[in-house]
């Protein structure tokens, strides 16, 4: 199969050629369709089997033009993951759109800045997340799309209440994209809280 078979636009095709993407993964084959079309989506998949741009492509379809309040907020485990999931997006969006990784570790008031001076995608770890919201730094007002990137792992790190404390915050009309290497009680628990009928799909 091919990119442009998967309901994505033909200038994002055009662009995913230029990075040397020419043939989805067969989770990107199966998570992109239902995901571009606004629908909740539940996937099972590994990394290294293009999990990130399967889900990414579908978020970076769907963003309207720049709002001061980032429109995407991508949740991960760690701050390593949550750096490759930035620059895999980086790569996938053609550099006229602004991300900014939020995650301890670093200093907290260069990622305000960054936040402030208007943002499409958040990518970062819950509690750092959590630290700017209650700042009033970061705004969840504007958000469309929510991503809990390898959910399974972040609930075993004790994520479990940061989580449920963003996504009681966010815009009830969102999408919502979880990504788990396994479907523990809790991740299923998790999905059938905060997702809307997700369709699922299992590599
Ligand atoms: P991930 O599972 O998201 O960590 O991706 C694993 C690696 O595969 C990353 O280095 C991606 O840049 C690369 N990749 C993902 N999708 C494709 C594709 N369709 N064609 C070529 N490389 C890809």
């Amino acid at each position: 199969g091919t990119f442009a078979d998967l309901g994505l636009k033909k200038s994002t095709v055009k662009h995913l050629e230029a990075v040397g993407y020419l043939h989805p993964s067969e989770i990107q084959q199966k998570f992109i369709p239902p995901a571009v079309t606004g629908a909740d989506c539940l996937g099972q998949s590994q990394t290294g089997t293009g999990k990130t741009a399967a889900f990414m492509l579908p978020v970076i379809e769907r963003l309207e033009d720049p709002t001061q309040d980032p429109q995407v907020l991508v949740l991960c485990p760690t701050r390593e993951l949550s750096e490759q999931v930035a620059e895999e997006t980086r790569k996938l969006c053609k550099d006229d759109i602004d991300i900014v990784v939020v995650v301890g570790g670093r200093p907290l008031r260069n990622q305000m800045k960054q936040v402030e001076q208007g943002v499409d995608i958040v990518v970062g770890t819950p509690g750092r997340v959590i630290d700017l919201f209650k700042r009033k730094s970061l705004s969840f007002a504007g958000l469309k799309t929510v991503v809990l990137d390898e959910a399974d792992r972040m609930l075993d790190i004790g994520f479990r209440p940061d989580m449920e404390y963003i996504l009681k915050n966010c815009p009830k009309d969102r999408q919502t994209l979880l990504l788990s290497a396994t479907l523990p009680p809790e991740v299923e628990r998790l999905s059938s809280r905060f997702m809307r009928d997700p369709i699922r799909i299992d590599i």
